[in-house]
């Protein structure tokens, strides 16, 4: 590949609106489309042109059908052979055809279009461009997108068109319209990356990448813009955190501990012996605590590596010193199973502190009072989500903050809540699997400790990749275990044309389970549409052992702790990305009973076996990702964000690593030279970074 256009981009005539403004001044946008956008997080111009793609649709030439293979999305051209059917049910209406070129015919169908049989007539030639799926009848195409008169596809021969993230009322025609008119007014911001490192790395002038993400003339545009974009946004995180480190190391730690023979003896009586990384890590932990400066943690472990209870130790010890510490989780389900457990081992051990749950779901009474014993200290621990950090939470003396699993907060709330009394320690917990190298970068506020050992008495998951005629015996599987006492998850056949399917199918998914399985066993579902009470119910007596099968779509919680649950069975699994494989085999195996892993597909095609056969052969949710990635490669769709780990806007972690480096390397240089960013060439990237960090969204620093 050449290098992209280095130079500014020619001036705009006539350009006359700034990223600042409203989207309200581009043409045709009114009350309508602005709440529309809204709901996409865009308000100003400046959020609307980086309201990037999901991804690009590459049209290419259509492909002879004898060629076509599983799990790809093709173009096809051919003659309707024999009538156009409908069939289906009251919920699905399916519009079929067969579609024949020189080489061969194919299956072709539509849901809920039946107005199809109106407009498509037997022996009329056709362009259809979709996904191809196997099933049990053989290869077809499903729900594809339809070029009639099949002329209609020449226009869009070799081009790449934006696909963005849509919400209801609102299509991608229009938003491309939209974004094409605020490109061409917009008077975009001036280059802020400095000359010699945009020459250095490679990067596309700043305007030049706006318009080529957005409407990139061929693959080599897109590439060079993105990785401008990209570029940009890890160098802006990564000063940004640097920043924030640089104020972490100044902070001074004024909360004076000493050593409690109480937590020691507590170490002592559990039921089990901490595991060597369990230890070393503790010790960190008690360091930092005692150390001049504030701690600013992050503890990295694989699911079941036992993370748990270094934050309860971490929270004990503050406790017992007499201040305060607050457990923050991402749901209230996560955050009552925190508080029954602490609850429980305070009272086991006899240790005398006073723990409260605080959740958005309370009642403002019962919130009230919450408040008032937090204000007064006689609350000691503190669990709840992130009602924890409103503003009417006041506390008396807190020391400590732990987030476990995902939590996002801003640096605002971090602000907030050092607002509310002495800077606290604060401690991250996070079973994301990044490599080292890549974690040091992106989590470069925090220290890093590694929980990289497992409890002895954990036996690693069996897995097994099998097809449908294993179903039977999967069935008969789980109800052994369930005999033995242990419980299962099933979770269901994803259904990609619409959401509202799932309901529908977890539902009736349930009822055939109930059926086939017969009298004695309890089985629930969980699904995405239903109410966030309702939810937790279920997950609560499931956690109680009232339920002995799950099915579920993948709404079941991260970080739910439900070690007697053994089974985990992915219909569909040829539909997941492995990632989210990987995590929801972590929902299993997290105690010391045996745990299994069941992948079912319907698909007999090698590479999808191959695919699934990865997570046979590794734990590391990294690798597994990056396999997953060269496996699949780029597709049709490419540039689409495989991991959506830490909300960046266009940078993936995984897929972009490589940009992540150079960037971190840059930022060196950058912070070497001048690292105030005092001087004059640095000015508008100091700027850019002031505003950066009003609006940026740690992972990680509270
Ligand atoms: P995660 O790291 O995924 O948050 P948890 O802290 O929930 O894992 O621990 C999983 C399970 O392992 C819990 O039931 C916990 O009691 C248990 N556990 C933690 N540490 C040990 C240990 N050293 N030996 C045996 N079991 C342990
Ligand atoms: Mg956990």
């Amino acid at each position: 590949m050449g290098l992209p256009a280095f130079s500014s981009a020619r001036k705009r005539k006539g350009g006359n609106v700034r990223e600042t403004d409203n989207i309200s001044v581009i043409k045709g946008v009114g009350e309508k489309t602005k709440g529309l956008f809204a709901k996409l997080g865009v308000h100003t111009v400046g959020e609307l042109i980086r309201l990037f793609p999901r991804g690009y649709q590459l049209y290419e030439r259509p492909k002879p059908i004898q060629e076509l293979k599983e799990g790809e999305v093709a173009t096809v051209s051919g003659v309707i052979n024999g009538a156009v059917k409908t069939g289906g049910n009251r919920f699905r209406q399916v519009t079929t055809i067969c579609l024949k070129d020189e080489s061969g015919s194919i299956k072709v169908l539509w849901f809920r279009m039946p107005f199809l049989k109106n407009t498509l007539r037997p022996g009329e030639r056709l362009i259809v461009r979709g996904k191809l799926v196997r099933k049990r009848e053989g290869l077809l195409m499903e729900h594809p997108e339809m070029f009639f008169p099949a002329q209609t596809y020449e226009k869009k021969l070799d081009t790449l068109q934006p696909v963005y993230p849509l919400t209801a009322g609102l299509t991608n025609n229009q938003v491309m319209k939209m974004m094409s008119q605020a490109l061409e007014k917009i008077e975009l911001e001036q280059e802020f990356l400095p000359e010699d490192m945009r020459m250095k790395y490679k990067l596309a002038e700043y305007n030049y990448a706006y318009r080529g993400v957005h409407f990139p003339k061929d693959k080599e545009q897109l590439f060079y813009s993105r990785k401008r974009l990209v570029f940009e946004e890890f160098l802006l995180f990564i000063l940004t955190l640097r920043r924030i480190r640089q104020k972490n190391e100044k902070m001074k730690n004024s909360f004076m501990f000493q050593r409690q023979p109480l937590l020691e003896k507590f170490v002592e009586d559990l039921p089990f012996e901490l595991t060597g990384a369990q230890k070393r890590v503790w010790g960190e932990i008690e360091r930092d605590m005692n150390g001049a400066h504030v701690m600013a943690r992050l503890i990295q472990g694989d699911v079941g590596s036992g993370k748990t209870i270094l934050a309860v130790l971490a929270l004990f010890y503050a406790g017992l010193n007499g201040f305060q510490g607050a457990l923050m989780a991402p749901t209230e389900v996560l955050a009552k199973q925190h508080y029954e457990g602490i609850s429980e081992l305070l009272e086991v051990h006899g240790l005398n502190l006073k723990v409260e749950l605080l959740t958005g779901s309370m009642r403002a009474k019962e919130k009230r009072e919450t408040y008032e014993r937090i204000r007064n200290g006689e609350a000691s621990l503190i669990i709840g989500t992130h009602a924890l950090i409103q503003e009417k939470v006041e506390y008396k003396n807190l020391a400590l903050v732990v987030t476990d699993e995902q939590h996002r907060f801003g640096v605002k709330q971090r602000e907030t809540l050092a607002a509310k009394g002495r800077e606290p320690h604060i401690l991250v917990m996070s079973a994301t699997p990044i490599p080292r190298t890549l974690a040091i970068i992106l989590y470069g506020e925090l220290d890093i400790s590694v929980v990289d050992e497992l409890p002895k008495d954990r036996l690693p998951v069996k897995n097994c990749v099998v097809d449908t005629s294993y179903r039977k015996n999967s069935y008969r599987f789980m109800r052994q275990q369930v005999e033995e006492g242990r419980q299962c998850y099933v979770i269901c056949p994803m259904v990609e044309e619409s959401e509202a399917m799932d309901a529908e199918n977890v539902t009736d998914y349930a009822k055939m389970l109930e059926e086939e399985m017969g009298d004695g066993l309890r089985i629930a579902c969980l699904h995405g549409k239903m109410k966030q009470s309702l939810k937790d119910e279920i997950m609560e007596a499931f956690a109680k052992k009232e339920i002995d099968i799950l099915v579920s779509t993948t709404v079941i919680e991260v970080g739910i702790n439900v070690p007697n649950a053994t089974v985990m069975m992915v219909e569909n699994a040829e539909r997941f990305g492995l990632a989210q494989l990987h995590q929801l085999r972590g929902r299993v195996g997290r105690g010391a009973h045996q745990s299994y892993c069941i992948f079912m597909t319907a698909s007999k095609s090698k590479e999808t076996k191959k695919r699934l056969e990865i997570l046979n052969h590794s734990n590391d949710g990294f690798f597994i990702a990056g396999e997953d990635l060269k496996l699949r490669g780029p597709g049709d769709l490419f540039g689409i964000r495989q991991s959506g780990l830490m909300d960046f806007q266009i940078a993936d972690v995984f897929q972009d690593a490589d940009v992540l480096k150079l960037a971190n390397d840059a930022a060196g240089e950058i912070l070497e030279k001048d690292p105030e960013l005092e001087e004059s060439e640095h000015a508008m990237l100091r700027e850019k970074i002031e505003r950066y960090s009003e609006g940026i969204v740690l992972e990680t620093t509270l």
